[in-house]
């Protein structure tokens, strides 16, 4: 029997022994900065001239390592290796495959720091961010080893004397994994394993900032015991790799978790028959949010306050379920305002390997640009109250950013920024702030600060969001605790690290046998 499900718990750095901990997984990163690493098929190390250059994003000169580049050639054989390795590995004992889970937990667990370390180096994670980043991609394996040991015998159905009746889950093929950066570890590790775990067999492509985070969890899976070509790693291009596997025949499903527009052209392209195709291809697909921060006039301002704060701002405002906007009944709309720019002026933002920098850098030029073209949109639409400078001489930092008195239907209202820029907007009452919230094409996370009963029932009823919370942030989901997923453009609403996520990676099965 394994023990009950327990999430990882956070590393307290306040204790000088975690601290030292922590700096030692520094130091053992340290020592591998700049390596090469391999594509991994059916197992074999193949190494390309095409290069991945993955940089720290807070340092650019800074070589995190070197990986080899899939291109169609190299994706194709890699889907030969992955669709010959399903006509067994799909017969493997559910048991087994669940303890490959726990033993990559493990192993993971006792490197925990390296991995973070890891995080800090190549996604410009501050310690506590990429604490939490590898006590996500340990619990999604804990929880979902341990989902597939209660779905492997499938779900009770009615028998008759005469007849004897199953309902069965099976994989369902091969699965292309394409993950995004900004939860390099958690989201690769967590749609990888949900994948293999559930039976199938997976070509994962990594986020092309951050793929060394993976090649380091290829090695994990191997010490696992992961026979060779279940998973198989194909970092390279989006657009080149990342579309030729969508739309290849053999290709059962593709499991996304990205932005916006990506999400929908795999929706779309994955919709197309190919030549030889004889399957509908399922989608998960987790995109992009536009998430709200609701504050009623009846509420602690204080925890208001420091809500928007951590939400806006925690690892840069890049995380999907980041706030960026928060909705305030215009009674203390001055209160709370005041109180987060007086919080966002403690921040510091600098360099992640310390311990005391509560914000680092931005993903890379690209995000760096974007952002900055936001922050001169805000200026036109907003009050400029704290921030809206940004720095890319050495890494891609950029200031937490308040606006102030920003319309509801204003552009950084409404857009994904995916950085460090909160809005802030007034509402006349409790339901105006509802509608406000609401008034995007997104639904993935939101939050109400209140006290009043009635209101707190009306939120759950009408915030049309995946995951809702109130009296506290809308960033931080635990596995098994608050699966996660949204609605309309924010995609499928898989709810990873939930109770129904392995069985988007299986199609069930009826028996039905005469006596
Ligand atoms: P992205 O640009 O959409 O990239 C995500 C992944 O898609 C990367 O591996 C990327 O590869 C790949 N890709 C790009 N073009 C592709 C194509 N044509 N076909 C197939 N794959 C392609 O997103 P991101 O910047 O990494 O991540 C940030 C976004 O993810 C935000 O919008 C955020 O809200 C969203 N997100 C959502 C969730 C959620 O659970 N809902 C969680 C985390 C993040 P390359 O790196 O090679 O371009
Ligand atoms: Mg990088």
């Amino acid at each position: 029997m394994v023990v009950p499900y327990k999430h990882e718990p956070f590393t307290d750095f306040s204790i000088e022994e975690n601290k030292k901990a922590f700096e030692a997984g520094l130091k053992t990163v340290e020592a591998y900065l700049g390596n090469d690493y391999d594509l991994i098929i059916g197992g074999k190390r193949i190494s390309t001239e095409d290069k991945i250059v993955s940089v720290n994003p807070a340092n650019k000169e800074e070589v995190v390592g070197r990986v080899s580049k899939a291109n169609r050639e190299l994706a194709e054989q890699a889907m030969q290796v992955a669709y010959e390795t399903f006509q067994t590995w799909r017969k493997s004992n559910p048991e087994m495959r669940a303890n490959i889970l726990f033993k990559a937990a493990a192993i993971v667990r006792r490197r925990k720091h390296e991995f973070s370390a890891i995080l800090v180096k190549e996604a410009g994670k501050p310690w506590n961010e990429a604490d939490a980043d590898t006590a996500e991609a340990i619990d999604f394996m804990e929880y979902y080893g341990r989902q597939m040991l209660k779905l492997k015998d499938g779900i009770p159905v009615e028998s008759r004397p005469i007849e004897h009746n199953r309902f069965t889950y099976i994989p369902l093929g091969v699965g292309v994994v394409i993950s995004p950066w900004n939860f390099a570890f958690a989201i690769m590790a967590g749609m990888t394993t949900a994948a293999l775990v559930s039976g199938n067999t997976v070509l994962l492509k990594p986020a092309s900032t951050t793929p060394v985070i993976a090649a380091k969890f290829m090695e994990v899976l191997e010490e696992a015991g992961l026979p060779a070509g279940v998973v198989n790693y194909i970092p390279g291009s989006g657009s080149e790799v990342g579309d030729y596997l969508v739309d290849h025949a053999k290709t059962r499903f593709i499991s996304f978790t990205g932005s916006r527009d990506v999400g929908l052209r795999i929706y779309e392209r994955a919709s197309k028959l190919n030549e030889g195709q004889i399957w509908l291809k399922r989608v998960i697909a987790e995109m992009g949010g536009k998430d709200t921060i609701v504050v009623d006039k009846e509420a602690d301002l204080e925890l208001a306050a420091k809500s928007i704060v951590a939400s806006a701002f925690g690892f840069s405002g890049q995380k999907c379920s980041a706030c960026s906007r928060a909705v305030i009944v215009e009674d203390v709309y001055d209160e709370v305002l005041n109180r987060a720019v007086e919080l966002t002026k403690e921040l510091t933002v600098g360099d992640p390997t310390q311990k005391a920098t509560f914000m680092g850098p931005v993903n890379d030029q690209g995000a760096y640009d974007k952002i900055m073209s936001y922050v001169e949109i805000g200026k036109n639409e907003g009050k400029l109250l704290h921030g809206g400078e940004g720095d890319d001489s050495k890494g891609w930092f950029i200031q937490p950013t308040i606006f102030a008195d920003v319309a509801e239907d204003s552009r950084i209202m409404k857009e994904e920024i995916f950085g460090p820029v909160v809005a802030f907007c007034k509402a006349q009452d409790f339901d105006h702030a509802i509608d406000i919230a609401n008034n995007t094409e997104y639904g993935l996370t939101g939050a109400v600060i209140s006290n009043n009963r009635a209101n707190i029932e009306k939120a759950k009823e009408d915030f049309h969001v995946g995951n809702l919370y109130f009296n506290r942030g809308c960033t931080g989901a635990i596995v098994g605790y608050q699966p996660f997923g949204g609605f309309n453009m924010s995609g499928t609403d898989s709810k990873a690290g939930g109770p129904d996520y392995l069985i988007l990676h299986m199609q069930a099965k009826t028996t039905s046998e005469m006596l």
